[in-house]
């Protein structure tokens, strides 16, 4: 990896940059030697993620919505485009925005990337396999998405986001890599941002119930931020056009995840089964073969590991906030 990633790019623009995913991306890109831009406009991110990479010679922030025309910015020879809100609770709040992200932030980004010649990596997700009908999911399965439901302006906006990168691969030939990340988890998730991992480890540490929607016995996979992140420059460093499943295969129960982050908090909080979220996915689990083939890539911590690296983070940085404090 460091030697793919050290010849093959000298400056990268990471969308998205002061976000989750996009902080770690960046960090690795200035390890390997690769200078950033990062791009954000804080509509779900945070300056603490990037706070420790602003002094870094190679690193610039600049603020800006990926949805308005793009100021000048210095060339690149890699755009890794991952600006969307990705949490339900937040896609759902920023509705047309997260729509306008994938169409016009989209396009922007390809657009750039066409005319520096860059190689351009989409952060696309396992939501546009919707609820699927097919397990595990492998890239060749079309998905099952209800256009109009909840869900959607997400799920959709990422299927254009994908239609619009292929349609620059056959047109134009820009040289475009789709990533179908699966449900990833680690520091730097914000804990008001509804997604599971996070809200289960703040209500763990703060002893209150842990909020279990439906049956609990619907799946998800959920891959270590470190591994998601090598995985997304393993296909950025390589020719392959994707779509390419970025995840852990390892599936479990989301009532199981509860419990198993309850455990590794040493917490007595209680599990309270609260309304199912509408069009919730019953079952997900990424078929990797393709990645494993292709890029060399698997995934390597463990589910407990990782879970305990994302709890000692929240415990040190401080109670995870509760939702909307900081919205
Ligand atoms: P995040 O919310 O932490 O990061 C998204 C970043 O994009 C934020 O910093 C936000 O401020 C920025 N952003 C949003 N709209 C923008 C706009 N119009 N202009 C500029 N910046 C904008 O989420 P994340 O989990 O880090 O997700 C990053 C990317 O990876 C997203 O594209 C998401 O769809 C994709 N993804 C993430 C997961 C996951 O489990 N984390 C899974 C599948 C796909
Ligand atoms: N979930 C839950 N309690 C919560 C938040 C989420 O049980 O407080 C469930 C959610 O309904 C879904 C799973 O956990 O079944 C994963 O949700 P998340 O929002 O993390 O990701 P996504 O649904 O986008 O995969």
């Amino acid at each position: 990896m460091r030697e793919r990633l050290r010849g093959r790019f000298s400056r990268a623009l990471v969308t998205g940059g002061a976000g989750f995913l996009g902080s770690h991306t960046c960090e690795r890109l200035l390890a390997e030697g690769v200078e950033v831009v990062a791009l954000d406009n804080f509509a779900t991110g945070h300056h603490d993620n990037v706070a420790h990479l602003r002094d870094h010679p190679g690193f610039r922030l600049v603020e800006h919505d990926v949805t308005e025309p793009w100021p000048a910015l210095d060339a690149c020879d890699a755009v890794l485009h991952l600006a969307s809100a990705a949490s339900p609770r937040h896609y759902q709040r920023l509705a047309i925005e997260t729509l306008r992200a994938g169409a016009f932030g989209t396009m922007h980004a390809l657009e750039f990337a066409d005319r520096h010649r860059a190689r351009f990596l989409l952060a696309s997700t396992s939501e546009v396999y919707g609820d699927p009908r097919r397990h595990p999911q492998r890239e060749g399965y079309w998905g099952n998405v209800n256009p109009i439901g909840p869900r959607s302006v997400y799920d959709e906006a990422k299927r254009y986001a994908e239609a619009v990168t292929a349609a620059y691969r056959r047109e134009r030939g820009t040289d475009t890599a789709i990533a179908r990340i699966f449900n990833t988890y680690g520091p730097r998730m914000r804990g008001d941002d509804g997604r599971m991992v996070p809200t289960f480890i703040r209500q763990a540490l703060a002893g209150e119930p842990l909020t279990v929607t439906g049956t609990g016995a619907q799946t998800r996979s959920i891959c270590y931020v470190d591994d998601t992140v090598r995985g997304l420059l393993a296909l950025a460093a390589s020719d392959h056009p994707g779509p390419v499943n970025i995840g852990n295969p390892h599936e479990l129960a989301v009532r199981d995840i509860a419990a198993e982050i309850r455990a590794l908090a040493g917490s007595s909080s209680p599990i309270r089964r609260v309304a199912a979220a509408v069009d919730d996915p019953k079952r997900r689990c990424p078929d990797i073969t393709l990645a494993r083939a292709a890029l060399g890539w698997r995934p390597e911590v463990g589910f407990s590991e990782g879970l305990r690296r994302t709890l000692a983070w929240f415990a040190e940085t401080g109670l995870p906030a509760r939702p909307g404090s900081r919205a």
